[in-house]
């Protein structure tokens, strides 16, 4: 979201006459984007700011992003070169803050959530050739225990549908075949305007547009991860046969204790649903380990959780205590070296799954998006409608640019992280 986020910006700004240059040292304004989900964002933005500042005197810099939102106008205090700051429930404003700068101002701020809008802009500047990144929702509703994205991207706000399925169909006319339909919850979304559609509708109207080869989502929550979904889904298969479902503990106890309002029963009952579809769709998920209280027998039930659903991939983290959070102040925390010991245990199960998950799959053809070339080893490189990387050779003496074709790939070896190949099709 925060990589969409630079897009946006960098979009708008150019449409206001600015011109994108490749580095700090050739900036006249430097805007800086950050996360705060995890780690000591903040003092990596500090010491970032620091170096910056050594790049350049007369810029003007600016802290966008989550920091921006959570630190507000300390940042001025600790980093006095800094002019700007502002959350991503102001971006819509970012032009009139410029101006201000522009006319003397020495400071300017962004960080109310109250007239939060959709930062709805025309003017995207896309980084990659073949598949964008389109949000359907912003902010975030929920209140999980361990996270700082309902205090940095504000409450939930949907963007119409009529707005939505215009961008999609101008991102088809301009060539893009493959759309991730972004939010922090995309099963929430709800469109504000009269014709009042859910996810599981835009989801498939997106995917009904003439030209529109592959749609993907993310971020899916439990909750409201509904049958509908799936069901939209089995019905076409320019969705892709992927799904993304953030468990984050196995053990009902904890997940209770993080308030994400499901028990393991109940998010075992979507997986069914998944595995009882029509279509085989890869599943893969976030783990957090070492959440405040988290037994041993919690812990178990992550693995025991892990070796029942077989993910076909997974993030992992350790446990961070965050800003604002209601598990900020939770007893029983988990010593670093324990929740080291537990994130190596997850990562090494998960591991073996994906090697057995991966193997399954020689033999078989898949179709991928080529995305470009890895001239070093002759190889080409895509990604299939399953999450998958796929390396593969091509036919000896066709020299064409193959980026952004789809492709018949026969899928000959599989490591734990991607899948090696050579076309199936001459094309
Ligand atoms: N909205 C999405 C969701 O509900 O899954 C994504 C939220 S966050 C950007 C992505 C992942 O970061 C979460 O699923 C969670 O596993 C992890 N995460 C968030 N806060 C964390 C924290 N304080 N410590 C460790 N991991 C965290
Ligand atoms: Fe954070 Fe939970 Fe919202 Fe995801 S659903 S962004 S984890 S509060």
């Amino acid at each position: 979201m925060n990589a969409h986020d630079s897009e946006k910006v960098v979009g708008t700004l150019v449409n206001e006459g600015y011109a994108q240059v490749a580095t700090p040292e050739e900036a006249g304004l430097v805007l800086y984007n950050t996360c705060s989900i995890r780690d000591k964002a903040e003092q990596k933005v500090f010491n970032r700011l620091q170096n910056f500042k050594r790049a350049g005197k007369g810029k003007i810099f600016g802290v966008l992003g989550c920091v921006a939102q959570q630190e507000g106008e300390k940042i001025f205090e600790r980093a006095p070169h800094v002019s700007l700051v502002a959350g991503s429930a102001n971006y819509h404003q970012l032009g009139q803050m410029l101006v201000q700068l522009e006319m003397g101002n020495r400071r300017v701020t962004g960080l109310s959530f109250e007239n939060a809008e959709a930062f709805d802009t025309p003017f995207t500047r896309r980084d990659n050739p073949h598949r964008a990144f389109l949000t359907i929702i912003e902010g975030c509703d929920k209140s999980c225990a361990y996270c700082v994205v309902p205090f940095t991207r504000g409450p939930e706000r949907s963007r119409t549908s009529d707005s939505v399925m215009a961008e999609a169909r101008g991102l088809v006319e301009k060539g893009y075949t493959e759309v991730q339909l972004l939010g922090q919850n995309v099963n929430s979304y709800r469109d504000p305007s009269p014709a009042g559609w859910d996810f599981a509708v835009l989801l498939s109207r997106v995917a009904e547009i003439p030209g529109m080869r592959r749609v993907r989502y993310t971020t899916s929550h439990p909750r409201d991860f509904v049958r509908p979904i799936v069901d939209a889904m089995d019905a076409n298969t320019v969705i892709c046969d992927h799904i993304h479902l953030p468990v984050q503990s196995g053990s009902s106890r904890v997940l209770a204790a993080m308030d994400r309002l499901y028990t393991r029963e109940e998010y075992m009952r979507r997986i069914e649903w998944i595995k009882n579809a029509k279509r085989r769709y890869s599943l893969t998920t976030d783990i957090i380990v070492g959440f405040p209280g988290e037994t041993d027998a919690d812990f178990q039930q992550t693995l025991d959780l892990l070796d029942e659903v077989q993910y076909d991939s997974l993030f992992s983290f350790k446990y961070s205590p965050r800003p604002n959070t209601a598990a900020l102040h939770m007893e029983d925390r988990i010593p670093e070296e324990e929740k080291s010991r537990r994130l190596a245990i997850v990562q090494e199960k998960q591991r073996a799954i994906q090697i057995r998950r991966n193997a399954d799959l020689v033999g078989t053809i898949q179709e991928v998006l080529v995305e470009g070339r890895n001239t070093a080893l002759n190889q080409w490189v895509g990604h299939t409608t399953c999450h998958r990387t796929l390396n593969f050779s091509h036919t000896a003496g066709d020299e064409r640019d193959l980026a952004g074709t789809y492709l018949s790939v026969r899928v000959n070896r599989a490591g734990p992280n991607s899948l090696v190949g050579e076309t199936a099709t001459v094309v």
